[in-house]
């Protein structure tokens, strides 16, 4: 336990009658303070940036207008004039607020409109919708598995699926990277320990690498040892697969139990779903506590998702060229010397290593006109920070060119 400097053990009655006692909000703030220091030495301390104005390619700040280069509105819809106007025209006809959780009063003819599109984009039987995607992972995970039950779960998975598994009670065994023979282990081992249920989950596109897993196998291992398997296609969603995701670019549509995927990305709203089977769908209804104990996405941010799914479906040379232009990025910087994997869909990594050096370069970028921050832990593993580069559909050759041209003068940096 912390000792607050002015309150030696003892002291306190010395000096009750000279100065007052820190207030208990004084002593807290005194621990987080000293636990904000050990963050700042390590270059992990965090503060948000403030914009101007939406997402678009180019952000506002108060003295600098730079190429917005960090945000997951892969196909630039966020400021689309016709998910603008379905959000207002579903606040004037429904009101800004849905008043209830979804099985009280809060399921509007919105919401199921909602959930039959995404059935319909992923292929699905139905589909649930949860207020956000963390929510999404969170609350199925817990809904599918508990004690007695096994997760085998990949390292670099998304932290909501690592909070949902430890919220779960399962036994959660994690496999590194992509590695599926580990995998399988995993799978075997649970079994052995009388594991009930084995659920296998993995991102699809991973959100900090921007790697695709292997799909098609993961599916063979659940036929083959009779496993459940839940794919994220958070980073997927309306950017590979026609939009559909990873798991009908990668033919593997019919095969995927638990297909989650959230509406605050390339769908450019907010939200989360599940799609699946009838069953699995009216299962998560009632058991799914994300769902049941939350108050339901208000109409203006289902009626854009709508208006999203439609244009995601109506004009696919949107995420043809988010790729394009991840593709392109990823080329040119390695041919600078950076380190930068090929990306599968629209998340380009910079990799640094040190956290300090990552600060430093997303720093000098910023000074160049380019909004691109470092990734440090615990989003990514200790000595792995990078810079996460994602384009949006809407940015121009010429700001692309900017950018590798940006990096391109910081290269003296590492
Ligand atoms: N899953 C993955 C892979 C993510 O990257 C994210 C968000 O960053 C989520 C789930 C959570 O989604 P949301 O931001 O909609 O809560």
């Amino acid at each position: 336990m912390t000792q607050h400097p002015e309150t030696p053990a003892g002291s306190r009655a010395a000096q009750a009658d000279q100065q007052p006692l820190p207030t208990r909000t004084q002593l807290l703030d005194h621990e987080l303070l000293q636990a904000a220091q050990a963050l700042k030495e390590r270059d992990l301390w965090r503060t948000p940036l403030t914009l101007l104005a939406g997402c678009a390619p180019t952000a506002q700040l108060s003295q600098e207008a730079p190429l917005l280069f960090c945000s997951n509105n892969y196909l630039g819809l966020a400021n689309d004039p016709r998910l603008i106007a379905a959000a207002c025209a579903a606040a004037q006809q429904w009101g800004t607020g849905s008043g209830a959780s979804r099985l009280v009063s809060g399921t509007f003819d919105l919401h199921r409109q909602l959930e039959r599109a995404l059935a319909t984009l992923k292929g699905t039987a139905d589909c649930v919708l949860f207020s956000s995607g963390y929510l999404a992972n969170l609350g199925t995970i817990t809904a599918l598995c508990g004690k007695g039950d096994a997760v085998v779960s990949d390292a670099l998975n998304h932290a909501s699926i690592i909070d949902g598994c430890r919220l779960s009670g399962a036994m959660t065994l994690v496999y590194p990277h992509g590695q599926l023979d580990q995998c399988k282990e995993r799978i075997l081992q649970a079994k052995r320990a009388g594991a009930r249920r084995v659920l296998i989950v993995t991102d699809s596109v991973f959100s900090m690498d921007g790697d695709l897993c292997d799909l098609p196998r993961l599916c063979d291992l659940a036929d083959e040892l009779g496993a459940v398997l839940m794919v994220d296609e958070a980073h997927a969603t309306g950017v590979l697969g026609e939009g559909r995701g990873a798991t009908h670019a990668l033919g593997q549509s019919g095969r995927v139990d638990v297909i989650m995927g959230t509406c605050s990305k390339a769908l450019a709203s907010l939200g989360g779903f599940v799609a699946g089977s009838q069953v699995l769908c009216d299962f998560l209804r009632n058991r799914a506590r994300s769902f049941v104990f939350d108050t339901a996405p208000a109409p203006s941010v289902v009626a854009a998702t709508l208006a999203a799914i439609s244009i995601v479906t109506s004009e696919p040379e949107r995420a043809t060229r988010v790729c394009q232009l991840a593709s392109h990025l990823a080329r040119s910087l390695r041919e600078l010397g950076y380190d930068v994997p090929m990306p599968a869909a629209a998340i380009v990594p910079v990799m640094i290593g040190d956290s300090g050096k990552a600060l430093a370069l997303s720093a000098a970028l910023r000074q160049k006109g380019v909004l691109a921050l470092a990734i440090r832990p615990p989003t990514v593993p200790v000595d792995t920070a990078r810079i996460r580069l994602c384009p949006m559909a809407t940015h121009t050759d010429a700001q692309l060119d900017a950018v590798i041209a940006a990096f391109a003068d910081c290269r003296h940096l590492l």
